[in-house]
């Protein structure tokens, strides 16, 4: 057996802790078919078009045969359906009636996670209602979203997600800023009490990470102010942020972050540099290696020891930037700083994003010990690190 399908195989018997996921409520029967699969899946953001027509699906396979979304939620399928075809416009009818017989036959995603992708915990991020863990504490533990704190600076302004504290916690609008912050502490504390194991900011959609340091003033001046000029805003929220890092060091509490791609302008994880070097208690986890600025987040990770990696999504959107991120982590000494989730929506995708996650590790570490750089029961010992026993250092053995 070679290498690698030794290190593969050892990956399907970690009891894998997933530390990042979208997992959308249960709902039988669902996805129900290609259309589904595509819209709830980052297929849906590759800028084509499936209506179930041939020509239509014709043209979706050959602008993404060799895209790895397609590709790893094409493996999904194969495996999920006990067949070696590819999906092609040949082909699609049978996967889309399989799919439809799949997901209605399906007793429980709950039991499939655990099962079949052997995920024995998952750090929810349900951006639709924030710090929830679907009514299953026992494998969700959520992660909490505080895009919207910093959108707090009218009532009525909201995030990428349509969220503002004013409107979803209904707190009463004339707030002074001082009591605003109290409630931003306030509220962080409740969810941690009611399970968050970590606080989320997927910014990058929002604004520029582009944080900076700003005085007390200028961020009042920015908050609840008609006259507030686009620069007092801002300052309000880089003030929030940092005020939240500084939460975040307080309660010990891993702040995962969004890395590039997002709005791109202002998502290179470089931007953090500031915040970082000034937040030093703060334990940053950088999620997506920043594709497509991996270096600059390697370059982080490598100078600050509050700074980790997650890697969630990156084998999924390139399986060969995370193996080249994978073995620069491991030889910069690194490779304790290592953690992986699925970031999906359906548990067909998720499965997928577990197999493109084992092939990157698996591979990475395949590499390094043909290489002679380890030895097969030291690339064992690392991909038990990457897919558990990280995760529980690093979330404080709350997950
Ligand atoms: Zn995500």
């Amino acid at each position: 057996m070679s290498v690698f399908q030794e290190i593969s195989d050892y990956i399907d018997t970690i009891s894998v802790i997933d530390t990042h996921c979208h997992k959308l409520p249960r709902q039988v029967g669902f996805p129900a078919g290609i259309q589904d699969l595509v819209e709830h899946s980052y297929l849906g953001w590759c800028h084509r078009d499936w209506d179930g027509t041939k020509e239509a699906a014709a043209e979706f396979v050959r602008g993404l045969k060799h895209n790895s979304y397609f590709f790893w939620i094409e493996k999904s399928l194969q495996k999920l359906l006990g067949t070696e075809q590819r999906l092609d416009e040949n082909t699609y009818p049978w996967f889309d009636q399989k799919i439809r017989e799949f997901s209605s036959s399906l007793a429980s995603d709950d039991e499939f996670l655990r099962n079949v992708c052997h995920y024995d915990k998952i750090v929810l991020d349900g951006y639709w209602e924030p710090g929830t863990n679907l009514g299953n504490p026992g494998l969700y533990t959520p992660t909490y979203r505080i895009n919207q704190f910093l959108f707090g600076y009218q009532p009525d302004t909201v995030d990428d997600n349509g969220n503002n504290p004013f409107l979803v916690y209904g707190w009463p609008k004339d707030l002074e800023f001082d009591q605003y912050l109290d409630k931003i502490e306030e509220k962080i504390t409740e969810k941690m009490a009611q399970g968050c194991v970590a606080l989320k900011s997927s910014l990058p959609y929002d604004r520029s990470i582009h944080f900076k340091e700003r005085t007390y003033d200028e961020a009042k001046r920015g908050y609840q102010n008609p006259d507030a000029s686009r620069e007092d805003i801002v300052a309000f929220q880089d003030y929030i942020y940092f005020y939240i890092c500084r939460i975040a060091a307080k309660y010990d509490i891993p702040f995962q972050n969004h890395t590039g791609l997002g709005n791109l302008e202002g998502s290179n994880a470089m931007l953090l540099k500031e915040v970082i070097s000034k937040n030093p208690k703060t334990r940053f986890i950088l999620f997506h290696g920043s594709f497509p600025w991996t270096d600059d987040a390697l370059a982080l990770i490598h100078n600050y020891s509050n700074v980790y990696a997650d890697l969630c999504w990156l084998p999924s959107i390139s399986t060969t930037t995370a193996i080249y991120f994978l073995k620069q982590l491991i030889e910069t000494g690194k490779a304790d700083a290592i953690t992986w989730g699925c970031d999906s929506w359906t548990v067909i995708e998720s499965y997928g994003a577990y197999l493109a996650g084992r092939y990157a590790v698996a591979k990475a570490l395949a590499d390094l010990i043909e290489d002679a750089f380890m030895t097969l029961e030291e690339g064992k010992e690392l991909a038990e690190n990457i897919f558990r026993n990280n995760a529980k250092r690093i979330y404080l053995d709350r997950i």
